[in-house]
């Protein structure tokens, strides 16, 4: 049965491949072919695009992890939309590399960048080679990084400037958009006016902007109001990444979020959202603390964290700090805090830090203070803190889109990046009929092609490249836990990327057929 994507009712049909394209979809009896693939029984579909990751760098991890890298295409994503959060590799001018390891180091696990542009960067995945295709965004925090390192202040006019100048070289490369994440310093310090600048120039790329807004907690709302007010200061279409409330307190506030951006649409915008089926976030430890203690970068913040004073004001601001602050402890409380990655101490991963602490006999916020500081800040975390109800009324929403946020990281990363796409395929939509088949596909598909810009991706006619996936509907279901987060999912049976087998009856063939994407 061949959905294409588009929300249409499947039909029985044959699909032929040239190439890297799709030949035909009918009847193909008569036709000859070198290789056939009978898949009798089983649902094909335009391969998954993911809206939302952290994969920029994951093929740079060695062999050792493969199947960390692999655990994206293993559950039919074939396209990738990294960049995400204001963290991408590039663009790095000559001289500025230290301020982007720096910024990424945690995230992409200490990557070393030796390029310095977009061009540079996709020469050195084609050279390293890719499973899936990657769609890389530019990130405003490393544009930023670039320019003014990560001084706690908006930007002067010359150095606007020199962002808007590397921003629209990146954009003539190919970038899809612009991607913010107004937790994260340096990107955290940019005020409106310096974002609706950089905004308006992809617009005028008729490109998109896509935002971690600036808080997911008590202001959840205002944040999704300013994303959305953004947008029409600057003309450009927004996406809004990984929609969800976070703390007991805000729990059943999508009701409120989701009208903001659904009265947005009527009016004429163009708005939209990714989200992953979970009631658990994931970002860097350091993302709970308050901006001006994360910034300067890493040297200058775990210098502060050496400092009794900043750490009795740190602890005073987790118990009743400002409300225009993002207070995860607060929201979640200690105990919903896990180590999900943390190289120097695996030990760790998979563990609360209540746990944690309790073991080493201090309090949570001095264990993850001295963690920090041990650590270069090298650490990473999940945090329990949504909400099903929520979950379920932004997946069920019709501008949202499907994005496993995933990070491919060793240790004990979130579930979502091995396990999004089975798991809204068998349990939001077969088990719990949220979703029909169609409508679900088309938000892993169609949608997510139209919303970024890819030529001839995400929906199944001839002439469109042959990336497909092929899956036993009545089987499929996610594995990945939290305790055992790569496990692939149940049912996903083949996945071509670019008229290649990729995964062959459920095994990694070992082609490396993917591209870096440009936006059409
Ligand atoms: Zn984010």
């Amino acid at each position: 049965m061949v959905y294409d994507g588009t929300g249409r009712s499947p039909m029985r049909a044959d699909i032929g491949i040239v190439g890297d394209r799709v030949a035909a979809i009918g009847l193909l009896e008569a036709a000859g072919a070198v290789d056939v693939v009978d898949a009798v029984g089983l649902s094909i579909a335009p391969g998954f695009i993911d809206s939302h990751t952290h994969s920029d760098m994951a093929c740079f991890l060695g062999a050792e992890h493969d199947d960390v890298i692999q655990a994206a295409v293993r559950q039919g994503v074939t396209t990738e939309v990294c960049g995400n959060c204001g963290f991408s590799p590039f663009p790095c001018p000559p001289g500025r590399g230290a301020e982007l390891e720096h910024h990424l180091a945690t995230l992409f696990a200490t990557p070393t960048i030796g390029w310095t542009d977009l061009a540079g960067y996709s020469a050195a995945l084609h050279q390293r080679g890719l499973t899936a295709n990657l769609a890389p965004l530019v990130g405003h925090g490393s544009l930023r990084a670039a320019v003014l390192g990560f001084a706690d202040r908006p930007a002067d006019q010359d150095e606007l400037r020199a962002m808007t100048r590397l921003l629209d070289e990146a954009l003539e490369q190919g970038a899809l958009g612009l991607s913010s994440g107004l937790v994260y310093m340096p990107g955290a310090a940019a005020g409106t006016e310096e974002l609706v600048a950089l905004a308006r120039s992809v617009g005028q790329h008729h490109r998109v902007y896509t935002s971690h807004i600036r808080g997911e907690t008590d202001m959840v709302a205002e944040s999704v109001a300013e994303a959305i007010r953004l947008g029409r200061h600057a003309a450009v279409p927004v996406h809004i990444s990984h929609h969800k409330v976070c703390g007991r307190q805000n729990w059943g506030r999508t009701e409120e979020t989701l009208e903001l951006v659904n009265s947005s649409r009527h009016a004429g915008m163009d708005v939209s959202l990714d989200m992953y089926p979970y009631t658990a976030a994931s970002t860097l430890l350091y993302a709970m603390l308050p901006n001006w203690a994360q910034a300067g970068g890493i040297d200058s913040m775990v210098g502060r964290l050496r400092d009794r004073q900043a750490r009795e004001r740190i602890r005073r601001e987790f118990e009743d700090g400002p409300p225009e602050w993002q207070n995860i402890p607060r929201a979640a409380g200690w105990d919903r805090i896990v180590i999900s990655n943390c190289p120097g101490r695996t030990e760790t991963e998979g563990r609360s830090v209540v746990e944690l602490a309790t073991e080493a006999g201090i309090g949570p916020a001095e264990y993850v203070f001295d963690l920090l500081v041990e650590q270069r800040a090298q650490v990473m975390m999940i945090v329990h803190m949504m909400d099903e109800a929520d979950v379920r009324r932004v997946l069920a929403y019709e501008g949202t889109l499907i994005g496993s946020d995933g990070i491919p990281l060793p240790g004990k990363p979130h579930p979502r990046w091995a396990g999004t796409f089975a798991r809204v395929l068998g349990q939001y939509s077969r088990e719990l009929g949220l979703l029909d088949l169609s409508t679900a596909i088309r938000k892993m598909t169609s949608m997510t092609a139209e919303r970024f810009g890819l030529a001839d991706r995400g929906a199944l006619a001839p002439g469109a490249y042959a990336d497909l996936v092929a899956f036993d509907h009545a089987a499929i279901i996610d594995t990945a836990t939290f305790e055992s987060p790569l496990t692939p999912p149940i049912g996903i049976r083949h996945v071509f990327v670019n008229g290649r087998q990729v995964v062959k009856n459920g095994e990694m063939t070992g082609a490396r057929p993917g591209r870096v994407m440009r936006a059409a």
